[in-house]
């Protein structure tokens, strides 16, 4: 299997997780036990996926992942800094993953609060700003007057996280040479479904 396919059956087998879920036919959701965290031995993850903080988009049970299989990050709205982009470098170049997902969600909290602070021109204080800071760009591109700004913004905001991912110092070289996927994708909340965004 080449880097490519590797990239591309790790995405299928994702989906395929997120499926499972949909359906309510896990193979691994009843399985959160210490013996089977026991049982996967040695890691193996063959996907990262970075994703919001939100407690209604817990990643692992979405794709109906089992221990040692994906490696999580999660951070308000997936935003990203240094020490998200050093941690998936290290996933990448270390372990040897070929699919990097980020997956945004609808009603995201985070994002509403960049809109929210563009709309009233009140940012919020704290490391919270810098959050909302790393938001904004993507409600601009949108329009925060736009009555559909905050699921606009959502999107745009993937797809900003994926393009920086894309030109990220360790990973603009993998990626190039077709070794290494970065992929956007949406979390639906009324329906458990998990959707790639078309590339543009
Ligand atoms: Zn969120």
């Amino acid at each position: 299997m080449g880097d490519q396919a590797g990239g591309h059956a790790a995405l299928a087998e994702l989906l395929s997780g997120n499926r499972r879920f949909v359906s309510g036919q896990p193979v691994h959701g009843h399985d959160v036990t210490a013996a089977a965290a026991v049982a996967s031995g040695d890691q193996q993850p063959y996907a990262v996926v970075l994703g919001c903080i939100d407690s209604r988009v817990p990643l692992e049970a979405i794709f109906d992942q089992t221990f040692g299989s994906i490696c999580v990050i999660r951070t308000g709205a997936h935003v990203l800094d240094r020490a998200v982009c050093g941690s998936i470098e290290y996933v990448v170049g270390q372990l040897g993953v070929r699919l990097v997902m980020v997956l945004g969600h609808e009603r995201c909290g985070a994002v509403g609060s960049a809109v929210d602070a563009l709309r009233s021109g009140r940012r919020p204080g704290g490391a919270l700003g810098y959050v909302v800071d790393r938001i904004t760009p993507a409600v601009r591109e949108v329009g925060a007057d736009d009555p559909d700004a905050h699921p606009l913004a959502v999107r745009r905001h993937v797809r900003r996280t994926v393009a920086a991912l894309r030109a990220d110092d360790l990973l603009a070289g993998p990626v190039a040479a077709g070794e290494v996927a970065v992929v956007g994708a949406l979390y639906d909340l009324a329906t458990g479904e998990v959707a790639l965004l078309p590339e543009e």
